[in-house]
């Protein structure tokens, strides 16, 4: 029989339970008793339906309140000493979000652990602290209390847990001259004796997830990995070593002789290794096959997937285990609850709870034990996917020939960046030490609440548009008052960058209801592109040339750029990511056309999510940025020499991707600074990057009113690296989240600081 299973669940909510109860918590309008009950439930029902959809474990360990790294961190005591001494007993919950958040209930405030993006995904964790001498311990009850909730069911249950190769691959060191892999043998300590009180608590497998074994790995960290699963082969649970996002690569062999139970892998992302990986593998083990997709929301072709996986189930027999690639934390949890989408469309689609169905379906046709409902349910998934593949919503002739016409030209400017700064220059007559912003101003509870009166129809279409005009005239009028050279109008319509566009675009669909976990109680709601995508009209225009109507200096034209537009949707599996991208490139390049024609001087293309994208092998990071700038450069090249092209980013790491952002050849590019003591610039100065810099001077993050001389200070250490002439002066990043009783005076210290630059200079 080929065994079914999953290798975690959203634990969220369907409501967002969760997050409503542990923000509550946080509030002190609940107790920790009424949050644990509410964690309690969640667990129970993710576990029934579970059971209920017939797969033959329950999933024990991938509940978390807030993070499930952090769990494994706590698991092992590492907890780090500002957030004081825990040398015995129990971690306490509050203590736990003072980690992660700073704060709890009780407890002294500490500045929380960094949070970082667990791989490739938009799941953010928190980074484990290491440093030499650390000892570890046992430190948690939690999931072995957890184990015992799930018996009560009387099901078979299945603990998943990060791997401690992996947990100390996203941590970081914080000592000198100090390698993390000096606290192995530590860690392995503790995580020996959790899977022996696993063991004595009747739990028969354990799922080490492993996914580090995707990227490449150094030396170290390979033997590392032999090292770690000989110490654990003594262990009295069996061991099933889960990897994800990708293909083993070189980390096959490796990964296919460590001495344990049974192996996960993902042939979603990498479908070619499976017949490699059973070759390699010793006959004691079984094979776990991640075949339905953990990362997207598409129903999966059941018919397709049976015939594929046949060879796989006659050299493997009962070895075959069956599963989604990944944990679902990565997906919403129920299609059911979209009442409000059509029926065709919903047809196509598959949350997580959908996804436990044909796990466990697909594992009976492989089986040829198939119920008549299993049959019927196959044939429903081949309809569904004959009406997606056929249907006019998702092909657009247009769209695809428009596509197959692009020529090289199409994304390069028409002249190189010294001549178009000359015409620019003449054109937008401004100072040295030019000052802008990046684009938002403060989303104020008044524009947030108009609204909602309007998307609930409470608020008609020209009081709305009244309302928002109100709004960017003040912005206007704030900043002309300011004295800044570049003007933007606010962004008061956008919700949020990529979903203002999703709407406006064609081939995007919504849900109502399908969260996804970001952080701690924080989640997103991804749009979902489903067919070709195309600009029905236009998307900003009117907003940009009501701002630019009221004055005399340059509005800048505000769009999110075609990776970013991408990187934060869910995405279509039927053609490369990059033929995606280019549709929403076009669409944007025709937007960008649009703003030019109707007088906008300078456009800038935000891409904050461009370096997020980057595959986790380097090998593969070159095929990505190509067409990742290509597909910017297709958005703005159509810009005349005299339309100035911005774009911005947020991230503090340059040094791997500056060619590619030198090759995206904005005029203009606004980042993220002020943290880093402007050493960010380095990069750029050794790459002698051509362009225009606007390196952020203050924090927006922060609600503090920087002051002019460290401005000024930031900006001499600027000018240090790159010719003045090039160098703007403008914030981090956006100020929606602020106040504009903080954004008046930090903007009127930023323009004082351009002033005495410009004294100096
Ligand atoms: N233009 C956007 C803003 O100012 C950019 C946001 C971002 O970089 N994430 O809000
Ligand atoms: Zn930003």
């Amino acid at each position: 029989m080929t065994l079914a299973h999953i290798l975690g669940y959203p634990r969220i909510g369907a409501n967002r339970e969760l997050k409503k109860a542990s923000e509550a918590y946080w509030q002190n309008k609940i107790d920790q008793a009424e949050l644990e009950a509410q964690g309690a439930s969640l667990r129970a029902r993710h576990w029934r339906e579970q059971q209920a959809a017939g797969l033959d474990f329950v999933t024990v360990g991938d509940f978390a309140f807030y993070d499930q790294v952090l769990n494994v961190s706590l698991l092992l005591g590492a907890v780090p000493e500002r957030f004081g001494r825990f040398d015995q007993g129990e971690i306490d919950l509050d203590t736990s979000f003072r980690m992660a958040r700073g704060r709890a209930p009780s407890g002294e405030p500490a500045a929380a652990c960094e949070m970082t993006k667990y791989f490739d995904t938009n799941y953010h964790y928190l980074v484990p602290e290491l440093h030499a001498g650390q000892r570890l311990r046992l430190a948690s009850e939690r999931l072995f209390g957890e184990v015992e909730e799930a018996r009560s069911l009387r099901h078979p249950v299945k603990v998943a847990l990060l791997g401690p190769v992996t947990w100390l691959w996203l941590g970081k060191e914080k000592s000198e001259d100090f390698d993390r892999l000096e606290l192995l043998d530590e860690v392995l300590t503790v995580y020996g004796q959790v899977l022996s009180r696993l063991a004595e608590q009747g739990v028969e497998w354990v799922q080490l997830d492993e996914p580090a074994l995707v990227q490449d790995l150094p030396r170290a960290w390979r033997q590392a990995y032999e090292s770690a699963y000989n110490k654990l082969r003594s262990s009295p649970a069996k061991l099933l070593v889960a990897t994800y996002f990708g293909g083993l690569g070189d980390n096959l062999q490796l990964a296919t002789s460590l001495p344990v139970d049974g192996l996960h892998i993902d042939t979603v992302r990498a479908p070619e290794q499976l017949s490699r990986v059973i070759d390699n593998l010793a006959p004691y083990k079984v094979l776990s096959v991640g075949a339905i997709d953990g990362r997207n929301i598409w129903r999966t072709d059941l018919a397709a997937l049976r015939d594929s996986l046949q060879d796989a189930k006659a050299r493997l027999g009962d070895r075959l285990w069956l599963a989604p690639s990944c944990s679902l934390l990565h997906v919403p949890v129920d299609l059911s609850a979209e009442t409000e989408l059509d029926t065709e469309f919903k047809s196509w689609l598959a949350f997580a709870r959908q996804k436990l169905d044909e796990t466990v379906t697909l594992a009976r046709l492989l089986d040829g034990r198939a119920t008549q409902e299993d049959e019927a349910y196959l044939a429903e998934a081949s309809r569904a996917l004959a009406s997606r593949h056929e249907s006019t919503r998702i092909h657009k002739p247009a769209v695809a020939s428009r596509l197959a016409a692009i020529t090289p030209q199409d994304a390069r400017r028409a002249s190189t960046y010294f001549q178009r700064t000359k015409a620019q220059r003449q054109r937008l007559d401004l100072p040295l030490f030019p000052t802008t912003t990046i684009g938002s101003f403060p989303q104020t509870g008044e524009i947030r609440a108009a609204r909602r009166a309007f998307k609930a129809g409470e608020l008609n279409h020209k009081d709305y548009r009244a309302r928002m005009e109100a709004e960017i005239a003040v912005a206007v009028e704030r900043q002309e008052a300011l004295g800044l050279d570049v003007l933007v109008h606010g962004e008061p319509e956008r919700n949020d960058m990529v979903e203002y566009f999703g709407e406006l675009l064609e081939g995007f669909a919504f849900t109502r209801f399908g969260w996804v976990q970001s952080y701690g109680s924080r989640c997103v709601k991804p749009p979902i592109i489903v067919g070709d995508v195309s600009r029905p009209a236009p998307m900003t225009i009117r907003w940009s040339e009501y701002a630019q109507s009221l004055t005399q200096k340059p509005v800048k034209g505000m769009l999110t750029g075609p990776v970013t537009i991408l990187q934060w949707s869910f995405v279509r599996d039927d053609q490369p990511r990059e033929a995606t991208c280019r549709q929403i490139a076009l669409a944007l390049r025709d937007e960008v056309e649009d703003l030019e024609a109707g007088g906008i001087q300078a456009i800038q293309i935000d891409e904050p999510a461009l370096r997020e994208g980057l595959p986790l092998r380097q090998d593969e990071w070159q095929a990505y940025l190509d067409w990742a700038v290509e597909c910017f450069q297709l958005a703005a090249s159509v810009a005349r020499d005299e339309t100035q092209i911005h774009t911005h980013m947020c991230y503090s790491e340059f040094n791997d991707i500056i060619a590619s952002i030198a090759a995206l050849d904005a005029d203009v590019i606004t980042i993220e600074t002020s943290r880093s003591d402007m050493e960010l610039l380095d990069a750029f100065q050794e790459f002698s990057y051509p362009n225009e810099i606007g390196p952020g001077v203050y924090d927006i993050h922060s609600p503090n009113i920087p002051e002019v001389s460290w401005m000024v200070e930031l900006m001499e250490k600027a000018a240090q690296r790159i010719p003045v002439e090039r160098l703007w002066v403008n914030p981090d990043c956006g100020l929606k989240t602020r106040d504009w009783s903080e954004v008046e005076p930090a903007l009127e210290a930023m323009v004082a600081a351009a002033q005495e630059l410009r004294r100096r200079h």
